[in-house]
């Protein structure tokens, strides 16, 4: 074990972006320990039975502000141009209704028509400004009753089921930042996200984790859960040994520390995939049912990756429930309160008792970051260790 002189568990993101800069730009011998069977964490794909390019773990569509994230990993990948846009499916007068997600000014002529779509728009924007973003919380404070009863429209027709659906709460009992998310758009920009840089990558997500960790001075052992590797007591143990080096933690921060104060609140999923035999299967990548069905949303993945496969395509069904910690489970969404701040927080300070040892990801942090955030927290862990 001697030869390695730093130790990153986990192959998601935050592991192998730390894992491959420490190797390029330190010259580390890293040892990565990988508990699956396969790289890229939650943003695995890969092909399924029927040739569909699938998202093993949810549909991962990549988007940032961050230039130095988008230009690092485009060292790693090329990009589809695709810009993501989400409709929620709604039982209408005639059948069902699809209206953009984010609720903005197009859904609001869908919704109301030419005629009062006009007059609450101009409302809407002498009240907040044109093109702004308002989260629906917000929007449901207005003193203006129409602007109030338009919010209670969106707040009953987008938010409450849906929400009620992933988290078993209210969306006013949530953290606000969840719901900030996705707020209403005053605006006829019918993308769920603005962010200057967005695409899919276009060979899939795992050849950039091949890539990231193809290094001679990285060994990746798959399979390896590090509970069984790694023991915290008086000091830090790597198979027994001491272990002096630096180590990169980017799993669950209980279950690093057994767990001892009690299991971190956790969302999982049950994710149902369904393959047909046609060419699509929905008008758009991804379909909320923000009024009715179980499952929160439906995603195609052709749509998504822009596979060429005439005949066939898959779509999963994403079902959110309580995550309780059997075998086989994946802790999906942090649930931030104050109560699991706090709990988080003895982890996170039993942790510091170990200089060398990093707490990084979205898990570690217990926090609701996307993939572009990991990035760049990686390449600021990685900056601080080699020293600027
Ligand atoms: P992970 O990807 O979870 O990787 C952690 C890795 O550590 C895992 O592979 C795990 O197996 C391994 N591990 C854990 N414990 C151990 C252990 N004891 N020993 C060994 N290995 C261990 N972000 C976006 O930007 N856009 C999206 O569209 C998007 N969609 C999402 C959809 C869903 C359903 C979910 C759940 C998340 C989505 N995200 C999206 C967020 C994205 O998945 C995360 O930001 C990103 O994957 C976090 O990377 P990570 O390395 O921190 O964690
Ligand atoms: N949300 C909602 N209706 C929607 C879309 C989102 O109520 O049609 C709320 C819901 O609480 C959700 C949150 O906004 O958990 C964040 O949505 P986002 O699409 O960002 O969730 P993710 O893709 O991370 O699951």
């Amino acid at each position: 074990m001697a030869h390695y002189d730093t130790l990153v568990i986990g192959a998601g993101f935050a592991g192998a972006v730390t894992a491959g800069e420490l190797a390029r730009r330190g010259g580390r011998n890293v040892l990565v320990l990988e508990r699956r069977d396969h790289l890229g964490g939650n943003a695995y794909d890969c092909l399924d039975a029927h040739g569909v390019l699938i998202h093993q773990y949810g549909p991962h569509i990549f988007h940032t502000a961050d230039r130095r994230v988008y230009d690092y990993l485009s060292q790693y990948t090329a990009w589809t141009g695709y810009q993501h846009k989400v409709v929620a499916s709604i039982p209408g007068p005639e059948g069902r209704m699809e209206l953009p997600v984010p609720f903005n000014l197009v859904s609001l002529e869908a919704a109301f028509g030419p005629d009062k779509a006009k007059a609450l728009e101009e409302k809407l924007i002498a009240a907040y400004g044109a093109e702004k973003k308002v989260t629906i919380l917000e929007l449901r404070q207005s003193p203006d009753p129409e602007i109030a009863a338009l919010a209670e429209y969106v707040y009953d027709h987008v938010f409450v089921r849906y929400t009620m659906k992933q988290w078993g709460q209210k969306p006013e009992e949530i953290d606000p930042n969840t719901t900030a998310r996705v707020p209403v758009f005053l605006s006829r920009d019918c993308r769920y996200f603005q962010d200057p840089y967005q695409g899919m990558p276009a060979k899939g997500y795992t050849p950039i984790f091949q890539r990231l960790l193809d290094h001679p001075n990285i060994t990746v052992e798959l399979g390896q859960d590090a509970a069984a590797r790694l023991t915290l007591g008086d000091q830090l143990l790597l198979d027994g040994e001491p272990f002096a080096g630096e180590v990169i933690y980017t799993g669950a921060a209980d279950e690093l520390f057994g767990c001892r104060f009690g299991r971190l609140p956790y969302r999982t999923l049950d994710f149902r995939f369904e393959t047909y035999d046609r060419d699509f299967y929905q008008s758009h990548g991804t379909v909320n049912y923000t009024m009715d069905e179980d499952f929160t949303r439906i995603t195609e993945f052709k749509r998504l990756t822009g596979q060429e496969l005439p005949g066939k395509t898959t779509i999963m069904k994403e079902f959110s429930r309580a995550y309780t910690g059997t075998a086989g489970e994946v802790p999906y969404y942090a649930i931030i309160n104050d109560a699991n701040n706090a709990l988080y927080g003895q982890y996170a300070a039993l942790a510091e008792r170990y200089p060398s040892l990093h707490l990084l990801g979205r898990l570690a942090e217990y926090k609701y970051y996307n993939m572009d955030a990991i990035v760049g927290r990686a390449l600021a862990l990685t900056d601080k260790l080699l020293g600027g």
